[in-house]
């Protein structure tokens, strides 16, 4: 398991979302309003089965490392520091930009990230 693999499956995104937006339950997920693009009435939704958010309001959206990265205005390698620490993870000594295989991971991580955007999109439209 990856350190990206690693953080998600011990962060919980409502526990990460929570601590820059109160959230209220609606039904199975939480809605919120949204840090990103400073609203007034609630279009941030977190997906606690899926440990996903999207906000219907700016478009933005992904996993607990997207949330940190977007919120706290860091780059991926330092929203995966911030959150390994938080969870008492054990942070790989090089960063995966040193590497040939950690420029790939970060390029594949981009391109997942654009269809999970995508795939969350649909599903939210299909629910809705
Ligand atoms: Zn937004």
């Amino acid at each position: 398991m990856d350190l990206k693999e690693q953080i998600l499956s011990r962060a919980d995104i409502l526990e990460v979302v929570s601590e820059h937006v109160s959230l209220k339950k609606t039904g199975s997920r939480y809605f919120g309003c949204c840090p990103i693009h400073k609203e007034k009435t609630p279009s941030l939704c977190v997906n606690p089965q899926m440990q996903t958010w999207h906000c219907f309001g700016c478009g933005a959206g992904g996993n607990a490392i997207d949330f940190v990265m977007a919120v706290q205005n860091l780059t991926f390698w330092d929203a995966m520091v911030f959150l390994a620490k938080r969870y008492d993870i054990k942070i790989p000594e090089r960063r995966p930009e040193d590497t040939a295989e950690g420029l790939r991971a970060i390029a594949m991580y981009e391109a997942n990230k654009q269809a999970q955007r995508f795939f969350i999109q649909e599903l939210e439209k299909s629910e809705r």
